[in-house]
């Protein structure tokens, strides 16, 4: 369910890494810094790279938070080597896609944005097996209507320049070298393990090389880089644990991002140090389990105490983290909770199906009751924390009576937000082979009666918020005069109006007059 105020999902597209999303509008954050400055200031790029090769790229991000930071990172690195950011792939050297292969259709978005940008004079590509392209590679053989679809692109593709096309993130990681296949104009494929030597792959095209990948999972680093160039002046994201060594058996994350590795606990707490003084005054730990966190240094900090630890850091007002996993989640993290108001009263625990058969078949850990025993940890703690999920229908073998579990669970557990997904079969997963597959249209038909069923309690939730005041972090403006918008600590979207001239970046209490399913609308009351 595509709701408004949860973090961003996997499948959604995001182009340039220039502007961010605010509910309202889209606004452009603070940019692309120019040459040998970042956006956090003070942390500078090494001197010698800055102008180093004059050359611009174009960034497009696919999918979740996780390659949301990604690409943040990887736009800082080619900063720093004096590359300039472009807000398209006209006029850039280097055309990165950092993609997402967790379900089918994220992974075809790719495909067809590469089908874009094929040459006309190709004759190698085969089918890049997507409706659109499919259409494009139809026309193409019959040699007429190639520009038609995407005449810009083409015009730049085919004037030469010698543009670099790369694929980065979760497809190439899933397809490696079978890309230069489907699409003979990519040149350079890396999974987010390898990000590290992305400078040095692309100095390999330029000196000459025809193709370079950088496909290692079996790395023990994380990928940390202090020039990373973010995207939203007000919250920062940071990874603090990379790959995933669970084995759902539908998911594709333990192929593409490689086995878990955490990132020391000196090295977090330096970095949300340093931006808590460059003006950050949130922070999102970021993690495929993020609570699955093992701190490698001596300290061996619990999430739990790291969380504690970044809650008291001077300047955060706001700690979010995502995503966490049932198995490791545990009264300690609701207790750090209670303790640090700065900790966000929000928890988005996964937990895919309601019915303890279907959990077993995607061997997610856990059963029905013991995942409402965690659900029971949190609505038992002294301040009420906002519960989200996401949810898969349509599993293999999934019958109807696990399906109307599913729908019992979401009123046992009253979710604020649930993320909907008819499953998809992904390579090398184990439950591509299981049998009783659903048809597309019962997923269709389990997904529609659940989101149905999921707004209507999420109505009536919002609807008891009505008169309450919250304290909202402003991050959208309204092109209407007056209108705002902003997350409040639970991560509701809150629209509100004020006659004040600025707000963006301030924290305001707004009282909630009215409420819609996604998000409450209310009147600015106060400053915080
Ligand atoms: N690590 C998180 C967890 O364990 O819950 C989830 C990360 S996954 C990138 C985000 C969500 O995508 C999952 O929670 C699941 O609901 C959904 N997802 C993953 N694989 C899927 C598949 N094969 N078909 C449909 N949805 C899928
Ligand atoms: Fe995928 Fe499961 Fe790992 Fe989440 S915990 S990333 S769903 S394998």
């Amino acid at each position: 369910m595509a709701s408004d105020w949860l973090p961003q999902r996997c499948g959604k597209v995001r182009g340039m890494g220039k502007s961010f999303d605010i509910g309202l509008e889209r606004l452009t954050g603070a940019g692309v810094p120019p040459l040998g400055e970042t956006q956090e200031g003070g942390l500078k790029p090494p001197l010698q790279d800055a102008g180093a090769t004059g050359s611009t790229f174009y960034l497009e991000t696919f999918g979740c938070q996780m390659n949301d930071h990604d690409s943040e990172k990887v736009a800082g690195v080619l900063l720093a080597r004096g590359y300039r950011q472009v807000d398209g792939p006209e006029a850039a050297k280097v055309i990165l896609y950092n993609t997402c292969s967790i379900r089918e259709k994220a992974a075809q978005k790719v495909f067809s944005r590469l089908g874009e940008l094929r040459p006309a004079d190709d004759q190698e590509g085969k089918s890049l097996n997507t409706e659109d392209t499919e259409k494009e590679h139809r026309v193409h053989r019959d040699g007429r209507v190639m520009e038609k679809n995407h005449p810009s692109l083409r015009k730049i593709v085919n004037a030469g320049g010698g543009k670099i096309i790369g694929v980065l993130g979760c497809v190439a990681q899933q397809e490696g070298e079978e890309i230069f296949e489907r699409a003979p104009w990519v040149s350079l494929v890396c999974g987010s393990a390898s990000y590290r030597k992305l400078p040095q792959l692309i100095a390999e095209l330029e000196a000459g090389n025809r193709r370079v990948t950088g496909l290692d999972t079996d790395t023990d680093e994380t990928f940390e880089t202090e020039i990373t160039r973010r995207d939203n002046p007000w919250r920062a994201y940071l990874t603090i644990i990379e790959g995933c060594d669970k084995a759902c058996s539908y998911c594709v994350v333990p192929f593409t991002r490689g086995p878990e590795r955490s990132r020391a606990s000196a090295s977090i707490l330096e970095e949300v140090r340093r931006l808590a003084e460059a003006g950050y005054s949130e922070v999102q730990l970021l993690g495929q389990t993020v609570n699955s966190y093992a701190d490698p240094s001596a300290g061996k900090m619990r999430f739990s105490e790291l969380l504690a630890t970044v809650a008291e850091v001077r300047g955060i007002r706001r700690v979010r983290f995502t995503t966490s996993h049932p198995r490791d989640f545990g009264k300690d993290i609701v207790e750090a909770i209670e303790a640090h108001p700065t900790i966000c009263d929000h928890v988005h625990l996964p937990v895919q199906s309601g019915s303890t058969a279907v959990l077993r078949a995607m061997a997610r850990t856990y059963s029905r009751e013991e995942y409402l025993e965690k659900i029971a940890l949190m609505k038992a703690a002294r301040r009420p924390i906002s519960i989200t999920t996401d949810m898969i229908v349509g599993f293999p073998g999934e019958t109807e009576k696990d399906f109307e579990e599913t729908l019992s669970l979401l009123d046992e557990v009253q979710y604020d937000s649930v993320f909907a997904f008819k499953y998809s079969p992904r390579p090398n997963t184990p439950s591509l082979k299981m049998p009783d597959a659903i048809p597309e249209e019962e997923k269709g038909r389990r997904l529609a009666i659940l989101m149905d069923r999921q707004r209507e309690i999420q109505r009536v939730r919002n609807e008891k918020l009505v008169g309450e005041t919250f304290e909202v972090l402003v991050d959208g403006k309204s092109r209407r005069e007056n209108q705002w918008s902003g997350h409040t600590s639970s991560n509701r979207v809150m629209n509100f109006a004020s006659p004040e001239r600025e707000l963006l970046g301030d924290y305001v209490q707004v009282k909630a007059v009215s409420a819609m399913p996604n998000s409450l609308v209310g009147e600015m009351v106060g400053r915080a």
